[in-house]
């Protein structure tokens, strides 16, 4: 206890900062990167908000505390990492396309332009009203706490250890180290040895984003390793999203190269030896690979189980109000949980989490103000997918509150209350996702 410090961020410490580094709201255009705003004075509101996690989510509700509350909202960032990673885009690092160090993201825009003050530490323990870092710092003086860690990772059946994500069969589904180890195995794969890409069950992070795995891997494959192919076991039952376009890409445009195998619960990971057991209907199969990329199953953080947080049907995932993102967990008022770590009707998404962020960023300082949060939220999710090094389709929908379920859903007049896609792969399609792409990391962290 005694080794513990106290980081006391006083409101008119930071107010005074802010205050003469950010004068008027204005928009100015920068020629270079995305327009970018200036902090507002004067404008009542007041307060201290800690945000835990600097990701899609957490980056983006950081900065909109700031530009929607004014320079008399306080926003304290804990971000375990200097920079961040997208995951966004980093299925096009397996293939050679990309970096990840042009998928890295720096906070110096949040915190320079914007006034965010970041603190560089890993939250260890969620309290009451505090956080415990890992330096023993306690964080508290905070009137409300957005928590934003995004997911962890399962063993799979059969294995003992979480390294063996890190040394033997990278999942690669948080980019990074394991990102560079998967595109450094498939270099070295034998000609002729095939690639086993596992699908957990549903809910996981990014829908689409394992069958795009698939296609690009299988793209990458013609031109370099043009005897190998890519199976794919899927544990649900058919493919979840844009069934049309990935049914085509699996069947047309890489035939013969990607074998998709639905309905496969996997029993056994050799992750010495690449070997996959798994049941299909009543049989069961072993197949061995040269690259074995399991996408495990997913859950919010132990830290969030911890605190008492993951109060979804599953247990897995954190339930919240979506009218504000606050959670629903009994005695946890004034703490917001947005992202992957949370438990609603989007999918698990980048864009999402950017969005929820707006929400619960509206939401929060509503509430700082004595006021109820907006009663009618809406948010979109967009996403695009490449099928091939040049062409791309994409996923969208819009979300609109049902006060009867107290759900997000698709409204009716929306395509019949589903998501739309589009009707093919193609290049222009490539050049709206880079433009996409550039412009939700803009928003988010510029
Ligand atoms: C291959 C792939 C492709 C994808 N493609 C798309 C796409 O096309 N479109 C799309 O919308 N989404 C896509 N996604 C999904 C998207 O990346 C995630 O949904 C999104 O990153 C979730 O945001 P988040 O803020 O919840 O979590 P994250 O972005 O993971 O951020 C969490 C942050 O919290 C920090 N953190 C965690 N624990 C602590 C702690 N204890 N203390 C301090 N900091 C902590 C982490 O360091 C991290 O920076 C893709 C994902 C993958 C894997």
């Amino acid at each position: 206890m005694n080794r513990r410090k106290f980081l006391g961020v006083t409101t008119s410490g930071l107010g005074l900062l802010a205050l003469s580094s950010f004068p008027a709201f204005a928009a100015r255009n920068t020629n270079q990167g995305p327009v970018q705003f200036e902090v507002p004075a004067n404008t009542g509101i007041n307060g201290h908000i800690v945000v835990l996690g600097g990701g899609m989510a957490g980056a983006s509700v950081a900065k909109y505390l700031r530009l929607w509350g004014g320079t008399d909202v306080q926003v304290t960032l804990v971000e375990k990492s200097a920079t961040y990673t997208s995951n966004i885009m980093s299925n096009t690092v397996l293939t050679g396309q990309r970096t990840l160090a042009n998928l890295a993201y720096t906070y110096s825009m949040l915190v320079n332009h914007y006034g965010v003050n970041l603190v560089t530490q890993e939250v260890t323990e969620i309290g009451a009203d505090s956080l415990l870092l890992a330096d023993g710092t306690i964080l508290d003086n905070y009137n409300r706490l957005v928590i934003a860690p995004g997911l962890e990772f399962d063993l799979m059946p059969g294995m003992s250890s979480l390294d063996e994500y890190d040394t033997l069969i990278p999942h690669a589904w948080k980019a990074g180290p394991q990102t560079a180890l998967l595109r450094d195995q498939l270099i070295n794969m034998t000609d002729g040895a095939n690639v086993v890409i596992t699908i957990p069950k549903a809910p996981y992070r990014c829908p689409p984003g394992p069958y795009e795995r698939a296609c690009v891997i299988a793209d990458w494959l013609k031109t370099n390793k043009p005897n190998s192919k890519v199976i794919v076991l899927d544990a649900n039952a058919d493919i979840l999203v844009e069934k049309d376009n990935f049914n085509y890409a699996f069947t047309v445009t890489h035939a013969g190269v990607v074998d998709y195998r639905p309905g496969c619960m996997i029993t056994h990971v050799d992750s010495a030896n690449r070997v996959v057991s798994y049941d299909q209907g009543l049989s069961s199969y072993t197949v061995e690979s040269g690259v074995l990329n399991p996408i495990p199953p997913q859950r919010a953080p132990q830290l969030l189980a911890d605190a008492g947080l993951l109060n979804s049907p599953d247990g897995r995932f954190a339930s919240v109000d979506v009218l504000s993102y606050e959670s629903t967990a009994t005695g946890k008022s004034g703490i917001h949980i947005i992202g992957d770590a949370s438990n609603t009707t989007m999918p698990k998404a980048g864009h999402i989490g950017n969005q929820q962020a707006k929400t619960c960023v509206d939401a929060i300082l509503r509430l700082l103000q004595g006021q109820q949060p907006d009663q009618a939220p809406v948010t979109n999710s967009a996403c695009f997918t490449p099928i091939t090094a040049s062409t791309a389709t994409w996923l969208s929908a819009v979300y609109q509150y049902d006060p009867g379920t107290k759900k997000m859903v698709i409204p009716a007049q929306h395509n019949s209350g589903t998501a739309i896609s589009a009707t093919a792969a193609t290049t222009r399609n490539y050049q709206d996702m880079l433009t996409w792409f550039n412009t939700l990391m803009g928003d988010t962290f510029a």
